[in-house]
């Protein structure tokens, strides 16, 4: 029998950016906290020695800091029609553990969305008409606009010290900066990055073109920073052992280093990790807390007034499907909500580009998120009349740091194996860079989540099971991108330019990819068209809120995290100014 403890005011489920972000202004609001994290203890002082941080192998190979899949991990399959199979290595859906989430090893791409992005359905509807939208997309607007989130984004981004040039502010275009942006109301708290020479070269191709280049917003600092709440960050090295890695100069904006010493300074905060959260306790429409187990396999309720679900898509789902809240979406019927509208970040157009001679790009330096970018194809940023897709891509000429273990350029026609093979990586490691496009992806009725009927995690619990397949819009749209960033490819003269689209066939056997999983709890307007509302409330349990990527209806180009972050400041806005003076349904 589970012991019970002393009931608290909030608890979160898992301790990343979203539950830390809550943590913080609930404990600060003078509520007391408990965060519960499945994984373990980690800190940036665990980097500090040479030896325990620059080893490839262990963390970009063996991915020491994700997820132990031997006790949970996901099942997989492209159609209902197939039996899912457990995803037994990091392939494309790579998934954090651990104190900070997967935000204590993130890349640091730190993105807000367009307005447009917010509204897809209605403006497409409204440009195009009916027909633009492909027959079994379940893409809906967001129940926020952007002007909404402005003031969350711009909370998280001087929570996190981001590194950038403003395009847009308050209305008027900034030269530098990207001018597609929509208003912000002051610039980023930390200049941009310095710039490196791959994407320097990609920068003046694509300004050749007409397009308009900008260095992305980096959660890396360019210079010693103050967060408001008195954390502080120092300055980048580009050291080139970043993504994935813990950062040993606390450069990098990460819970450890920006939300926890905050919401830990009030007293009023308690972290316990190895505590793997099994299920979230319901009497009627109300939650009385969660059941977990803890490191020596015990089961302990912790009772909660208000319960946080920000575990991370994956868990997100699971757990409100296991705790049998909301209505389990069925694809066949297209009724009920949980586990609807899941969509994946894949990479469309991906160039590589590598020179025979005079150009050196020392590869191995850099910063997760040093890139520069244009978003001249994003969204509806320019016309698709008679294009056959709505959305499009934003595309970075990234330099994030590539070990040799994982970066090994060669031109097409070479071995893949043996000395010639081993030749060419030599020549070529240091005479290439590449540049990467993330699309936007629109929901499709047959990408789903739900509980799979055949594989169970450590705990006994079943495991969630992926739906998923690439959608006719993103074909199209990836063929339309790769043809732009072959424009760009040759104005930069390479020996061998290589472009790539997205495959016929998602592969869940291809290699490590891209950790943007959204979906599965999702926002908007009604019980009928979503799980929670649009402060990420239950709709059915109202002192439930689920707070991630988990709540996006669809996956636009920018990577999530910014959008995750301000979300979780206007949830905690709504906690403390609404839900605490009159709890019930906000909404
Ligand atoms: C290598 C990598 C690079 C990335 N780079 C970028 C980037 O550049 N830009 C960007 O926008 N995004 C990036 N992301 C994604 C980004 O990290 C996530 O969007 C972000 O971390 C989400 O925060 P979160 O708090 O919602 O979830 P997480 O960070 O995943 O935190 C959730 C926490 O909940 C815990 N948890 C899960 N289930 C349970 C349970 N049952 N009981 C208790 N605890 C539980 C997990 O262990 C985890 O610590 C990257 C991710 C990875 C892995
Ligand atoms: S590249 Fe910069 S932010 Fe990243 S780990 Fe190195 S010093 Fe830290």
């Amino acid at each position: 029998m589970a012991t019970k403890l002393k009931p608290v005011d909030v608890v979160t489920i898992g301790v990343g950016w979203a539950g830390t972000i809550l943590a913080k202004e609930l404990a600060q609001a003078g509520l007391k906290v408990v965060g519960l994290e499945r994984g373990g203890y980690r800190g940036q002082e665990m980097f500090q020695l040479p030896e325990a941080k620059y080893d490839q192998l262990k963390y970009d190979r063996h991915l020491e800091l994700f997820e132990d899949l031997s006790r949970t991990t996901i099942t997989f399959r492209n159609r209902t029609d197939e039996v899912a199979r457990p995803m037994r290595e990091h392939g494309p859906f790579p998934w954090g553990e651990g104190l900070g989430g997967a935000g204590f090893h993130w890349a640091g791409w730190t993105w807000r969305q367009t307005p447009w992005n917010f509204e897809i359905r209605s403006r497409t509807l409204a440009r195009y008409g009916e027909k633009a939208l492909p027959e079994h997309s379940t893409v809906q607007d967001w129940p926020v606009t952007y002007d909404e989130l402005e003031p969350y984004y711009d909370k998280f981004e001087y929570t996190c010290g981001i590194s950038g040039k403003a395009g847009n502010l308050r209305g008027i275009i900034q030269s530098g900066g990207n001018p597609f942006e929509g208003p912000r109301a002051r610039g980023y708290p930390n200049p941009p990055l310095k710039r490196a020479y791959g994407e320097t070269l990609f920068g003046e191709a694509a300004e050749k073109l007409g397009y308009h280049p900008f260095p992305m917003p980096a959660a890396q600092s360019s210079q010693a920073y103050t967060n408001p709440d008195g954390a502080s960050l120092g300055e980048c090295m580009y050291c080139g052992f970043c993504m994935n890695y813990g950062c040993e100069w606390s450069a990098k904006a990460v819970p450890q280093t920006t939300t926890i010493p905050p919401a830990l300074a009030t007293g009023n905060y308690e972290i316990r990790t190895h505590a793997a959260v099994t299920r979230i306790n319901v009497s009627g429409n109300r939650a009385t807390g969660v059941t977990y187990v803890d490191s020596r396999g015990r089961e302990i309720e912790q009772p909660a007034d208000i319960v946080l679900l920000t575990a991370f898509t994956w868990s997100n789902t699971q757990l409100m499907l296991v705790s049998g809240i909301g209505t389990p979406y069925d694809p066949a019927t297209g009724k009920g909500v949980v586990g609807k509208n899941y969509a994946w970040h894949g990479a469309a157009p991906y160039m590589q580009l590598l020179y025979d001679e005079g150009h050196i790009f020392n590869p191995f330096m850099g910063t997760g998120a040093l890139g520069t970018a244009i978003t001249d194809f994003e969204g509806d940023n320019f016309d698709h009349a008679d294009l056959g897709f709505v959305g499009g891509s934003m595309m970075v000429a990234t330099q994030m740091g590539q070990g040799p273990l994982t970066y090994q350029p060669v031109p097409p026609q070479t071995p893949l194996w043996g000395s010639a093979w081993k030749k060419s990586v030599a020549h070529y490691y240091n005479r290439s860079f590449w540049m990467i496009g993330l699309h936007d992806h629109l929901p499709y009725r047959g990408n789903y989540l739900d509980l799979d009927p055949n594989y169970r995690d450590v705990f006994g619990a079943p495991l969630l099971r992926v739906t998923y397949d690439i959608g006719p819009n993103e074909h199209r749209l990836s063929d339309y991108m790769v043809n732009v960033a072959t424009k760009i490819g040759e104005v930069m003269q390479p020996s061998h330019l290589a472009v790539f689209g997205l495959p016929q066939t998602f592969d869940a056997g291809a290699g490590y990819g891209i950790v943007h999983q959204v979906g599965g709890a999702m926002m908007g307007t009604s019980p009928e068209n979503s799980v929670v509302n649009k402060y990420l409330q239950s709709w059915d349990v109202p002192n439930l809120f689920v707070v991630g990527a988990s709540a996006f209806p669809q996956l636009s180009s920018f990577n999530p995290t910014g959008t995750v972050g301000a979300l979780a400041y206007q949830t905690a806005d709504a906690i403390k100014n609404k839900y605490l003076r009159h709890p019930g349904l906000l909404i």
